[in-house]
């Protein structure tokens, strides 16, 4: 019997796309938090993983996620038993049991409003809430910059468990998304 399939999306998911799109074969940042032993955990379960991205439809696409992923896999690329070098990369949509994407609304069999739509956000543009030093002068910064005191590009760090990758600096472009 074949293995269910699990679909992931990889930018925003798996990789944690906090330099936003550099082109299909150039895939500059880390894995997502967790990624990678979540993928080992679910081919050790027994689900077939299948990262599934718009990259593999162009020249070269597939080879570059697989060889980030065999970059920051390091020895659980190939390692006795299921290992990361197990997972799949499609040119097309799989048919999936069940499927992880950033960019996604679960369907209810109820549609969301356009509003709804228009508001949505992907859970890294999600505004955090404030329970660190940095993201207390981030929003401070965020302030001065409405004030014009403070100009796009201003880096802050935010810490661990906000959105965007950990002790990572980031700008006011890529958190507002400007
Ligand atoms: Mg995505």
């Amino acid at each position: 019997m074949s293995k269910p399939i699990l679909c992931l999306d990889f930018d925003g998911v798996i990789h944690s796309y906090s330099s936003g799109w550099k082109g299909a074969r150039n895939i500059p940042d880390p894995p997502v938090e967790g990624a990678l032993s979540f993928m080992e955990d679910a081919l050790i379960a027994g689900w077939d993983v299948v990262i599934h991205s718009s990259r593999a439809r162009h020249f070269g696409g597939i080879t570059a996620m697989r060889n980030w992923l065999r970059m920051h896999a390091g020895n659980s690329w190939d390692s006795m038993g299921v290992a990361l070098a197990d997972v799949r990369f499609t040119r097309w949509k799989p048919s999936a049991v069940v499927t992880i994407d950033d960019r996604a609304i679960t369907f209810t069999g109820v549609f969301p409003s356009l509003v709804d739509i228009r508001a949505f956000k992907p859970w890294y543009k999600i505004p955090a809430v404030i329970c660190s030093e940095e993201l207390a002068r981030y929003y401070q910064a965020m302030a001065n910059r409405a004030a014009g005191k403070a100009t796009l590009g201003d880096a802050i760090t935010i810490a661990r468990g906000h959105p965007g990758p950990p002790e990572q600096p980031v700008t006011f472009a890529s958190l507002t998304g400007h």
